[in-house]
């Protein structure tokens, strides 16, 4: 697709020639004589350059790079005249990314243009590999949930919001029964995919303002905002039976099922988000002293 280009400028000579130069070269081009109409423009034109001009009647060329940067992600270069007072500072604080006297070369305006769109790619690719290296640091690699580090972040954030509005939040901890069993039993690959396996029933239990995590190796939890222990004990539940009754065949006709042991509790007014966890953990605990594959719960 080929980039697209806005020109403004007042005198209908330069802003045609730029324009039919632009066009031959294969720019999607369009212009305006004033920086009103570009802003009008620029509602339905998604511009990757505006070429304006500085001095033009009514809004001038800085200010209306002013008002394009607080509105768009859109590179803006200035051109003025050489007797003009303004200058490249001028152009840069306003926004600009980058100043070209007139008269110029058109060859000099595509060159400068050319640096610009690949300066704004650079940009843009570095963004979205930001975005991918910052989903990678949150993310548990073998299941797709969340990792304990993002845990540890929301849980903190969480405890914090819902002191401020006084909201319920409840804490499910999980984990697996005997799994070191079913490790030394099927080996580590098939105890892998039981962990896959746990990750995606999780989330299918869950509600949607519910976020699961990958607490340990063979722990997970489950952070359930605007949520009493009652209503947490049912996701819980769900998620246990549901566990359950998941089959996995760890070798050629063979089956097998996993059980699961629960923590549940809720966050107690003022308490810091370690004794809440530890509260989940302590209830998580006792499940195992008392038979396993079962949820316990401990109000404060
Ligand atoms: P309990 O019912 O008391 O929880 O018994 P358990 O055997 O599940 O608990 P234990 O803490 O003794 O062992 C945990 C096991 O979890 C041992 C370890 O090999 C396994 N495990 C932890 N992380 C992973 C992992 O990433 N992959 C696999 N396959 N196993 C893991
Ligand atoms: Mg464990
Ligand atoms: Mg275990």
């Amino acid at each position: 697709m080929p980039y697209s280009i806005l020109i403004v400028d007042d005198d209908i000579a330069i802003k045609d020639s730029v324009s039919e130069y632009l066009k031959a070269i294969n720019y999607d081009v369009k212009s305006a004589l004033n920086a009103t109409e570009a802003l009008e423009i620029l509602n339905s034109f998604k511009a990757d350059v505006v070429l304006t001009d500085i001095m033009m009647h009514g809004m001038d060329g800085l200010e209306l790079t002013r008002r394009i940067k607080e509105s768009y992600d859109i590179d803006v270069m200035v051109m003025t005249g050489y007797s003009a007072e303004y200058s490249y500072e001028n152009a840069v604080q306003s926004g600009a990314s980058d100043f070209i006297f007139k008269p110029f070369r058109f060859e000099e305006l595509d060159l400068r243009i050319k640096r610009v769109l690949r300066e704004a790619d650079f940009k843009k690719e570095r963004t979205k590999l930001l975005k991918k290296l910052e989903k990678i640091a949150i993310t548990d690699a073998l299941t797709g949930l969340y990792n304990s580090r993002h845990f540890f972040a929301q849980i903190k954030a969480e405890v914090d919001r819902h002191m401020r509005y006084s909201r319920a939040l409840s804490l499910l901890i999980l984990d697996i029964d005997f799994f070191k069993n079913y490790n030394d039993t099927w080996g580590h690959l098939e105890g892998d995919k039981v962990l896959m396996g746990i990750g995606e029933t999780v989330n299918s239990c869950m509600r949607s303002m519910d976020t699961a995590y990958r607490y340990g190796g063979e722990e997970f939890t489950i952070l359930l905002p605007e949520t009493k222990l009652q209503k947490a004990c049912l996701v819980g539940n769900r998620i246990k039976d549901s566990i359950r009754s998941q089959i996995f065949e760890p070798a050629p006709g063979t089956k097998a099922s996993v059980t699961v042991s629960l923590g549940a509790t809720e966050l107690v007014k003022g308490e810091d988000f370690r004794s809440f966890i530890d509260r989940a953990d302590k209830a998580m605990y006792k499940s195992k002293d008392t038979g396993r594959n079962k949820l316990t719960y401990i109000i404060s």
